[in-house]
């Protein structure tokens, strides 16, 4: 590797780059500390470490592992304590102040309220709590100097047979917090299509919806997804490459897409990648073999998540240091993702665009003036690659 380019971002400029976030799990980025503490709290005895550090490395050997009993154990364990309304509160409002310091300006988290009523919280009182404790995450957040503006995605199992119950819930508190649906869970053998009541309905409602698919299992769940049950965005959808053929060697120019990529190109479908959670699931090899480069060299409407925080080991700013490093990007790739991912957001249009005009490209302006008032370039002409790339 060369030495990094002037253009590069340092990771001190990755983490102040304002951020959006379109794919998060609630119940996959909690704090170690906090899990340790609810556990004791609530005498949940079957945590497999209860010093924080060491927790934290089991969460991300154990997603690392390659088993799917592993993985999914990591999740029985962080929905354990997640069972009360303060302990909700508590996730919800550091999962928004988590985000707000790594530099996430606008966060859509998603999470499964069928799975929090062990400790007999209705569906409504599950709802509640998280709203709450966004609002409270935002507001310590300003409070240290960060904005963040945080929307919930309600999600449904899609072993299980809630989606119309959720669908429904999603679209009660609609405008009080909760701005969409999804759908989760084990792709193989569930298809979207089993909860078509439940899509057909949100439509109905004029609602939105993202549903898991092309992650694990390939392009007849995008298929599916989209033709079938009408998604407004993909969840990963990194599979949608299998459709894409190389003509010659690598390259935009060289590459023919099938009649499915192309609609997804063609309709600016929103694709909700997270690397590093792909690379431990086996859907990419590594970095810089992640379909994430040359769909961005195509020009798919491609947005850059985190997934599960907590099992990945990552944040938004670690996933765009991968990124950066494996593909060279620089502010103006960041910036690109993140106008990407406020287009594709479930907030209304005109505040889409506030984000983007008044939050974003300000935030993006500022960083890459920084080159010119650095008082000690040594040889400050080479800062000129980054205007001469932009052509
Ligand atoms: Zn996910």
């Amino acid at each position: 590797m060369q030495s990094p380019k002037p253009s590069t971002p340092t990771p001190e400029q990755i983490r102040r780059a304002p951020k959006a976030l379109l794919h998060d799990h609630l119940d996959g980025g909690l704090r170690p500390g906090t899990i340790v503490d609810i556990a004791r709290a609530t005498g949940y005895d079957a945590l497999p470490e209860t010093d924080p550090d060491k927790l934290g490395t089991w969460f991300r050997e154990a997603a690392d592992s390659g088993s799917l009993e592993r993985y999914l154990e990591t999740f029985a364990h962080t929905c354990a304590v997640m069972q009360t309304r303060d302990a909700l509160f508590r996730v919800a409002a550091e999962c928004a102040e988590d985000l707000a310091a790594d530099g996430v300006v606008y966060a859509e988290v998603r999470y499964a309220p069928e799975q929090h009523l062990e400790g007999g919280l209705s569906l409504e009182e599950v709802v509640e709590a998280v709203n709450d404790g966004f609002r409270e995450g935002e507001r310590r957040a300003r409070e240290d100097g960060n904005r963040i503006r945080v929307g919930a995605l309600l999600t449904a199992m899609r072993h299980a047979a809630r989606s119309q119950e959720i669908a429904e819930l999603a679209n009660r508190y609609r405008d009080l917090g909760v701005v969409g649906f999804d759908i989760a869970g084990a792709e193989a053998g569930y298809p979207p299509t089993r909860h078509l009541d439940a899509f057909e309905y949100l439509k109905r409602e004029n609602n939105h919806f993202t549903i898991h698919a092309g992650e694990a299992f390939g392009l007849p769940s995008i298929w599916q997804a989209l033709q079938w049950c009408g998604a407004d965005r993909l969840g990963h959808g990194v599979r949608i490459i299998d459709d894409i053929s190389a003509e010659g060697r690598g390259g935009a120019a060289g590459v023919k897409l099938g009649r499915l990529a192309s609609y997804v190109r063609d309709k600016r479908v929103p694709l909700e990648m997270c690397p590093t959670s792909n690379l431990q699931t086996g859907a990419a090899s590594s970095y810089a073999e992640h379909p994430i480069g040359l769909l961005r060299r195509l020009h798919f409407r491609v947005t850059v998540n985190t997934d599960n925080r907590l099992m990945s080991g990552t944040s938004m700013s670690r996933e765009f240091e991968h990124l950066i490093e494996a593909f060279d990007y620089t502010l103006d790739d960041m910036q690109w993702f993140t106008v990407n991912a406020m287009k594709s957001a479930f907030i209304p249009f005109d505040e889409r665009l506030a984000m983007i005009n008044e939050v974003i490209k300000p935030g993006y302006a500022e960083l890459k003036a920084e080159w010119l008032f650095r008082q000690s370039a040594a040889a400050p002409p080479v800062a000129s690659d980054s205007v001469a790339e932009e052509g």
